[in-house]
């Protein structure tokens, strides 16, 4: 089975487009697995939960998904992400209001757990130390765990003797290997990783094998929509750096 894993596409319909081309230039996947985020931040969060119902994405619940439903207090955001918070929420409809609020913290596919944050505290923790993924490796049961929010393509390993490290996500993972992973894919719709490329991985599971995919995408429109939907103009700016 091939997967396709994305995550914080933050109503960034343009960088969701063209993830979904490259995937189909790269032979496409059975299955989309989307690890929340949908929303916040962008300028097109109708049309992006639109094409993740219709992809059938399995889907779990991001901290912005919440904030734009009202489920999540945005208080502890910052003011730009609080704005974009309330503009989502005038945006959207009951229809995507039910969808969003019935997404569920986290999923388990084979392998693999799906979650937002962190499969411990997945609408809330960044894991971007060894200390926070050691902690996080007793919170799931599968070999693998999936995850978004920090927006910066990460791999955490645990190996079978119990030692742990953090590297980059490399373009090429095997995951034949004893070792157990969190992994993050990086972010389609908010990259900050100084790279402004859409992030997303394709995974076959017969291959054992991930690929970590960076994919232009027009930005320049995304930034323009966000100016003319009034969305904090930093929202814009930082899509050219990928921060
Ligand atoms: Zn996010």
């Amino acid at each position: 089975m091939r997967s396709a894993v994305i995550a914080d596409i933050h109503s960034n319909l343009e960088a969701f487009q063209a993830v979904l081309r490259d995937l189909e230039e790269q032979g496409g996947a059975d299955e989309i697995w989307c690890l929340g985020d949908i929303v916040g931040y962008g300028p097109d969060p109708r049309a992006c939960i639109q094409l993740v119902r219709q992809l059938q994405c399995r889907c779990v619940a991001g901290n912005h998904d919440w904030a734009a439903i009202g489920k999540l207090d945005t208080s502890a955001f910052n003011l730009e992400a609080a704005a974009a918070a309330q503009w989502t929420a005038a945006a959207l409809q009951k229809l995507d209001v039910d969808f969003l609020a019935g997404l569920p913290l986290t999923l388990q596919v084979d392998d693999f757990t799906l979650a937002h944050g962190s499969p411990r505290a997945p609408i809330w923790e960044y894991v971007l130390s060894v200390q926070s993924a050691r902690a996080n490796f007793a919170a799931f049961d599968t070999r693998f765990c999936l995850i978004g929010h920090s927006h910066s393509p990460l791999l955490f390993e645990l190996d079978s003797r119990n030692s742990c490290r953090e590297q980059r996500l490399p373009e090429q993972l095997s995951l034949k290997t004893d070792s157990r992973f969190i992994i993050n894919c990086g972010s389609v719709g908010q990259p900050r990783d100084g790279d402004p490329r859409a992030s997303y991985a394709i995974i076959d599971a017969g291959q054992a094998i991930l690929w970590h995919r960076r994919v232009v995408y027009d930005f320049r429109t995304t930034q323009e929509k966000i100016l003319d939907a009034d969305l904090p103009a930093r929202l814009a700016s930082r899509l050219s750096v990928g921060w």
